[in-house]
């Protein structure tokens, strides 16, 4: 803190240099619909009314936002003007693959997804290949598009190191050990023609999967306002976890926190992809339910959509309740460790996982409490994920990250 801010509680920020470190916290505010108005963002910056108003008209000049000063009702008063990140701004392209193909979308701030195209995997799935159909893909939605686009992510389901880039163990896609797909995949992007919309340099990140999830859950979505957010997603193969501890991603020393797929929940249990058995990754994922229901999945059809309606249909069919139940039970033991372990205030539960919560709700918070220390007074909050196409959406959180951090590195359009 310099002398400039004082030293009191209602100190207020009002040297004229504040203004642009100012920009990514109000544009962030915003992003994340804690600063609907003017007067809450002049509350959540702890500034001026002044200083608001000129922090919101330059996010405003920057085309990220629209402030509306038109009157929002009958109301007595001068009410304060709305904000809102701009419709018709920006954009960015986020991708992911997963066992089932690509998906893609282009995101605007406030994890305004538009609609969504889904793409099968190409033929070859060595990691250039694959890599070049995602950047020829996301090029091609980025020069349809009328909105500038900023930057692409990749989210991967496989654990990616930091800050290199490096996909360890790509088990689903047999791709060899420490492929290099943040340096492959930013060639590619760089080689993809994005239009003349879009901003040169055009920064590139790749992610995992289930730390994405996390970001989108904790900034649009059902972690909300938690402190020490835990999630964990068992999607079409596998299960994924991340922490979000006071809005940042606790990635450990290399990225790869966090890998609670390989928590062991039945030392006699079914084999994972690591060699070992019991894992979370093999006791509570699609093919799991599955084997415990006694019954095989059609081939021809999406694994995880067929895992959720076996969930569903827990209500009626007495074999998927006892399946439900089964896998549950060992959900809950993979919870309580983590519980123990990590102190979350509240947990997210995504994909298939969230359909368990749903269909055995008293089942798993109870197995959670009678194993945690504290559990039986005091009930770590177990809920459902609540974003759709989480992993695109955390996507967009990653290419949107360095315009959050300074807005003003959006540049004008050329010419
Ligand atoms: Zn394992």
């Amino acid at each position: 803190m310099t002398a400039a801010e004082g030293t009191g509680a209602h100190a207020r920020r009002a040297a004229p240099d504040r203004g642009r470190t100012l920009l990514g916290p109000a544009l962030a505010l915003v992003h994340t619909g804690q600063a609907p108005t003017r007067s809450a963002l002049t509350n959540a910056l702890e500034v001026t009314r002044a200083t608001a108003g000129a922090v919101s008209a330059e996010l405003e000049a920057l085309g990220l936002i629209t402030v509306d000063s038109s009157p929002a009702g009958g109301g007595r008063g001068r009410p304060s003007h709305r904000l809102a990140v701009n419709p018709a701004g920006p954009v960015v392209i986020a991708a992911q693959i997963h066992a089932d193909g690509l998906s893609l979308a282009l995101v605007g701030l406030g994890g305004q997804l538009e609609p969504p195209v889904h793409l099968p995997l190409p033929p070859a799935t060595g990691p250039v290949r694959m890599l070049r159909a995602v950047a020829e893909a996301g090029a091609e939605l980025a020069r349809a598009s009328s909105r500038r686009c900023l930057g692409t992510a990749l989210a991967l389901p496989n654990p990616v190191t930091e800050p290199d880039g490096t996909a360890l163990v790509a088990l689903h896609f047999a791709w060899p050990s420490g492929t290099p797909v943040a340096d492959l995949f930013a060639e590619q992007v760089r080689k993809a023609d994005q239009g003349p919309r879009a901003q040169y340099p055009f920064p590139s990140a790749v992610a995992n999967d289930a730390n994405l999830a996390a970001l989108a859950e904790h900034r649009h979505g059902a972690g909300r306002g938690a402190r020490q957010l835990l999630l964990v997603t068992s999607g079409h193969r596998g299960v994924g976890g991340a922490l979000v501890i006071d809005g940042r991603l606790h990635t450990g020393s290399a990225g790869l926190a966090l890998e609670v797929g390989h928590l062991t929940v039945d030392p006699q249990g079914r084999p994972c992809l690591c060699g070992n058995l019991g894992c979370l990754n093999s006791e509570t994922d699609p093919d799991a339910l599955f084997a415990a229901a006694g019954r095989t999945p059609d081939p021809d059809r999406p694994l995880l959509a067929q895992a959720r309606e076996l969930a569903r249909a827990a209500a009626v069919d007495p074999a998927a309740r006892a399946a439900v139940d089964h896998v549950v039970d060992r959900l809950g033991l993979g919870l309580a460790g983590l519980v123990n372990i990590l102190n979350p205030d509240r947990i997210v539960l995504s994909g298939l996982h969230l359909d368990l919560l749903a269909a055995a709700p008293d089942r798993l918070a109870s197995v959670v409490a009678e194993r945690c220390l504290w559990g039986r007074s005091g009930r770590v909050p177990i809920v459902s994920a609540e974003v759709t196409h989480a992993g695109l959406v955390g996507a967009g959180e990653l290419a949107w990250a360095p315009y959050l951090n300074d807005p003003q590195s959006v540049l004008p359009l050329p010419g």
